[in-house]
């Protein structure tokens, strides 16, 4: 046997190092095992390389998940202010960017170094590149065999991810020891994702792909004001992703563009106005230029304002603003930043990431069925699940 230590951390992402470094600290031996050749591969690259650590904002109404309640007791005993703290320690400066949005000034590599030093300060080991085969549950706990020979502890954690960006190492392996041990399953979709439109719909999208605007995108009761993007797949932007979340294959979202503004309102005036204007050069005043130019056209608006009666500049501001499309499906795991679904909370100790009806194992961060919407919630669910797990194991 290569090593016995009292806990084991299978993932050296953002769940897995907080829960070695609050293991580490209560005096316990740990050792982090990861197939890749470095920690915190996804912090890395995460809020366009500055990280989106936090949220202050976050608060359980904020996740998804079959439990909505099951988020409470981890995210109140690790907090966002407990994480800047630690930030703070470390000297990292950083800032608000905008709807609580935490982010580093310089790298999301400040983020990782943090964590690495606090690990070794706490004691626990991390050995990369390793290849995890076996789990085996032996009288004084767990068997870890890999491809560096096999560790022993008494407790596991399972930290290793969901299946998003499978090119960055996510492997779902969490998901195949859940079904090892026979817990359950919430099933899992990619969340945080960019939707697809069919070829028809697309084609004729085709000229407003990389144009952004203000938008609110709603689906069912749910909706999200942020930017909306026009990509040459489809949809993007803040309010894609959170809206993707929530929606289904078959299903509709509306489009809300401008939605700060009464664009029947505006149009009227406009011909009051003046009615020698054209709808598009009126539309243009608070929309880009190629999508005024485009609804105009896909309205079959021609002439000028005085020429269109309200009946016309009403469908055309219902054309920009009350806009339902029904997505062809999403970019898949390949750009999703999260995966819904996973380990089945009711299996969980809410309070310690435990599993309920198996000693001394533990799941903890984007393999559990807790989702956070974008903005740093999803670290702050990692961070706080990996410490309550810390404190337990
Ligand atoms: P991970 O961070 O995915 O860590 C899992 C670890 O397990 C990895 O190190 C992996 O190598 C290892 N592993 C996996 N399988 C195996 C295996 N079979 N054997 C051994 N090791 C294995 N969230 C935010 O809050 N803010 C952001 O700014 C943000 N930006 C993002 C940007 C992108 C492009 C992506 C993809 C995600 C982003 N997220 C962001 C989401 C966030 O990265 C995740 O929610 C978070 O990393 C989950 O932490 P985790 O520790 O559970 O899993």
């Amino acid at each position: 046997m290569a090593g016995r230590y009292d806990v084991i951390v299978l993932g050296a992402g953002a769940a897995g190092m907080m829960c070695a470094i609050r293991a580490g600290r209560r005096g316990r031996s740990v050792l982090v095992l990861d197939h890749a050749a470095a920690p915190g591969e996804k912090i890395r690259i995460s809020g366009g390389g500055r990280c989106n650590f936090t949220n202050i904002h976050a608060e359980p109404k904020n996740f998804l998940s079959a439990n909505p309640h099951f988020a409470k007791s981890a995210l109140a005993r690790f907090t966002p202010q407990d994480f800047i703290a630690m930030v703070e320690r470390h000297g990292i400066a950083w800032h608000e960017k905008t709807l609580g949005q935490l982010f580093c000034d310089n790298s999301a590599k400040d983020i990782i170094r943090m964590l690495t030093d606090e690990m070794r300060d706490a004691g626990a080991q991390l050995r990369l590149r390793t290849e995890i085969g076996d789990i085996d549950q032996t009288a004084g706990g767990y068997r870890v065999s890999t491809s560096e020979g096999a560790f022993e502890a008494s407790s596991l954690v399972v930290a290793t991810g969901g299946k998003s960006i499978p090119k960055m190492g996510a492997t779902g392996f969490a998901y195949r020891i859940a079904e090892q041990f026979g817990l359950p399953l919430v099933e899992t979709r990619p969340g945080l994702v960019p939707l697809t439109l069919d070829p028809q719909l697309l084609q004729r999208l085709a000229p407003l792909s990389g144009i952004a605007a203000p938008a609110e995108i709603r689906h069912d009761k749910t909706a999200f004001r942020e930017a909306l993007l026009f990509t040459h797949r489809g949809l993007s932007g803040p309010a894609i992703l959170q809206i993707s979340s929530y929606w289904r294959e078959g299903e509709e979202i509306m489009v809300v563009i401008e939605p700060d503004i009464d664009v029947f309102a505006l149009l009227k005036k406009a011909k009051q106005g003046n009615g020698r204007q054209s709808a598009q050069t009126a539309l243009a005043e608070i929309l880009p230029k190629r999508l005024a130019q485009h609804v105009v056209e896909s309205e079959g608006i021609s002439g000028n304002m005085a020429d269109q009666s309200d009946k016309r500049l009403q469908q055309l501001a219902a054309a920009i603003q009350s806009w339902n499309v029904k997505p062809s499906g999403s970019e898949g795991y390949r750009t999703a930043e999260v995966t819904l679904g996973g380990i089945d909370t009711a299996c969980l100790d809410s309070r310690t990431m435990q599993v309920k009806t198996i000693p001394d194992l533990f799941f903890i961060g984007e393999c559990v069925d807790v989702t956070g919407w974008l903005g740093g919630y999803n670290f702050q669910w990692a961070w706080a699940s990996g410490h309550v797990a810390g404190e337990a194991a």
